[in-house]
């Protein structure tokens, strides 16, 4: 087990990239840190890799803190972004490299054999005899990855590993990633700005903002209920709608709308509020077409195919406003459509953004 405690890193030219971060990431589990670029996501990753050293707070490795740990005791397997293979050097000779240096060197006999163990779990024994140049983006990941494991790591972190692929392959390598790290049993910290990347393959994902957590969770709850408004327009695609409201007399009350609020189920709500200004945080899937008692109408201004299903992107009171529906539904450009929220998926929040429902 993973315990981070109270982690703060202020750099020397005053900045403080991480104000204080707590979270804990049991055995074998993959956990993805995510966030927008500067939340501080990598300086959490050099850190427990021991290449960075915190201001205040703690690293425990079960238990043990492991911060005056040299980061070769720490017994980690690092990917970085560019993946940083030797270009001189085959697939073998890359991924036994890391087994015939250091304090535990290993002839190259002895090293040979569990190379090709971990190649083969890797499915990478095809590739052994080829140099890295002549791999393909995806292949040369595959390889970097195995030569992380090699070493038998207690902990493997990836830092952005599949930012140089393309889309197709993206999803493709992020599948076999996650099967990979699950068939090995290794804990896995895995650094992504992505957050479909993210849902798609954490047992947990940890999301950042400025430094600070804003939510520690199974991915599904980070989309059905997000903590704040920061989380619940960072994740899902496409984006949830905002819109600014007024509570007042027992009425939600929008220059497009006014909504009693009975419509909102009691329970849902986390605490009391006051009359005054907050915002609605609808996902588009929740903004339903309705020619019967809509709560507002708009013009369609366009209309997105997107596999399955459609996006019709329209502005409630000028502010850009999106509904997803099956693709069945024949609503064209130009129409003029009413609309309905599906108020028991929405959310309130306050303006400085705290969740009330
Ligand atoms: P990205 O997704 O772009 O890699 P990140 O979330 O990994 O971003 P970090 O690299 O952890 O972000 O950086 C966090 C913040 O700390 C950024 O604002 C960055 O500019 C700042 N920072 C990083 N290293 C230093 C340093 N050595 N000195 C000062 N500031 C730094």
């Amino acid at each position: 087990m993973i315990e981070i405690v109270g982690l703060k890193k202020v750099f020397e030219n005053g900045f403080e990239a991480l104000k204080s971060v707590d979270f804990t990431i049991e055995k074998g589990d993959l956990v993805c840190l995510l966030g927008p670029s500067g939340c501080g996501k990598s300086t959490i990753l050099n850190m427990i890799a021991g290449l960075l050293t915190p201001t205040e707070g703690d690293i425990r490795f079960d238990g043990k803190s492991v911060v005056k740990t040299e980061p070769k005791d720490r017994n980690i397997g690092f990917v970085f972004q560019n993946y940083a293979l030797y270009p001189h050097m085959t697939v073998e000779e890359n991924v036994m490299f890391p087994l015939t240096v250091g304090d535990k060197k290993m002839k190259k006999a002895e090293a040979k054999p569990i190379a090709e163990k971990y190649m083969k779990l890797t499915n990478i024994e095809e590739l052994k005899d080829k140099k890295p140049g002549t791999l393909s983006g995806g292949q040369q990941q595959r390889v970097a990855i195995t030569r992380a494991l090699v070493q038998n790591p207690e902990v493997l972190l990836l830092d952005e590993p599949l930012s140089n692929l393309d889309a197709r392959l993206r999803l493709k390598i992020r599948e076999e990633i996650r099967r990979l790290v699950k068939e090995v049993g290794i804990t896995t910290i895995f650094v992504t700005h992505d957050q479909e990347e993210a849902l798609s393959i954490s047992d947990k994902i940890i999301l950042l903002n400025e430094g600070v957590v804003q939510q520690d969770d199974d991915p599904q709850n980070l989309y059905l209920e997000p903590s704040n408004l920061f989380v619940a327009k960072f994740i899902g695609n496409p984006i949830i709608n905002i819109l600014p409201v007024e509570i007042k007399a027992g009425q939600m009350l929008h220059p497009e709308f006014s909504i009693p609020l009975e419509r909102f189920s009691d329970e849902r709500f986390k605490k009391g509020y006051q009359d005054g200004q907050y915002y609605i945080g609808i996902r588009p899937e929740d903004v339903i077409p309705a020619d019967a008692e809509p709560d507002f109408t708009a013009n369609i201004k366009s209309v997105e195919l997107i596999g399955r299903e459609r996006i019709l992107n329209f502005d409630v009171n000028e502010i850009h406003s999106k509904s997803l529906v099956p693709i069945e539904v024949a609503i064209e450009e130009g129409n003029t459509q009413g609309f309905r929220f599906n108020l028991n998926k929405a959310f309130i929040f306050e303006k400085e953004g705290a969740r009330i429902y």
